[in-house]
């Protein structure tokens, strides 16, 4: 049986580039999206209620990958990349149907010239994510907190992130600019996206695009140190 599925809404993510967003939703708090409603679901009423959640799952399509395919196995970067697991036993992003859910934090909901939206933190979506649908976290049935986790059962242990004297100015600006952008910023490098075959190569420099502006760093010592903030063009 075929479904066709139509988005209720477009998320407006800091995320610009897959690299660098966290491998799962509320590791980077300060990662703050907005969920814009669409088409028959731009309208208050399918919202009526929503404020009394702290928290909503998203179901989405990981659509950049679409075109890419899945395979049976996949490799974790938990596990370093180099041990296969089953796809069904893993959160990969390519999967026979291409979809993601995470658990995200509402801060609230609003209209801005007909365009209704949610308010959501510690998202780990891309820009343009479309998302097929929108719950509530229902905390009686959802948290399963003995719950064995697998080869996933802790969150990552968090980096050390520093900043040259250059970048700590650019910062400044870019704090500026977009505020809250320097707590995303630290807590984006310290849950480490490189890839895990990077691990041992520490001359290596990584740039990102987060809201408007390239962040770049290196690891010096195991620590993210950020080298430059630079505002990208409009
Ligand atoms: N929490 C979700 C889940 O478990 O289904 C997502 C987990 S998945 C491992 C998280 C990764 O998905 C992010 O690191 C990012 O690279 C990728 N991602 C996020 N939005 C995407 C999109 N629209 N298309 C493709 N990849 C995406």
């Amino acid at each position: 049986m075929k479904i066709e599925m139509t988005p209720v809404a477009l998320c407006h993510s800091p995320y610009k580039q897959k690299f660098a967003i966290p491998r799962q939703p509320r590791l980077v708090p300060a990662a703050v999206g907005r969920l814009m409603l669409q088409g028959e679901c731009n309208t208050a009423d399918v919202l009526r209620g929503i404020e009394q959640f702290d928290y909503l799952w998203l179901i989405f399509s990981f659509h950049q990958n679409l075109h890419q395919g899945w395979k049976p196995t996949v490799r974790p970067p938990r596990l370093g990349g180099n041990e296969r697991m089953g796809v069904f036993a893993t959160r990969a992003t390519f999967r026979p149907n291409g979809l993601g859910m995470s658990a995200v934090k509402l801060r609230g909901v609003g209209c801005d010239q007909g365009q209704h939206y949610l308010e959501v933190e510690g998202i780990d979506l891309l820009d343009g994510t479309p998302i097929y649908d929108i719950k509530p976290y229902v905390p009686y049935s959802d948290a399963l907190p003995d719950a064995c986790g697998g080869f996933a059962q802790q969150a990552p242990e968090p980096m050390a992130v520093s900043l040259s004297d250059t970048a700590r100015q650019q910062m400044d600006d870019a704090e500026r600019r977009q505020p809250g952008f320097r707590q995303l910023a630290e807590q984006v490098l310290a849950q480490d996206p490189r890839p895990g075959y990077h691990k041992d190569d520490s001359d290596r420099e990584y740039g990102v695009q987060l809201h408007q502006f390239d962040l770049r760093w290196r690891v010096i010592n195991g620590v993210n140190h950020i080298i430059a903030v630079v505002a990208l063009p409009e």
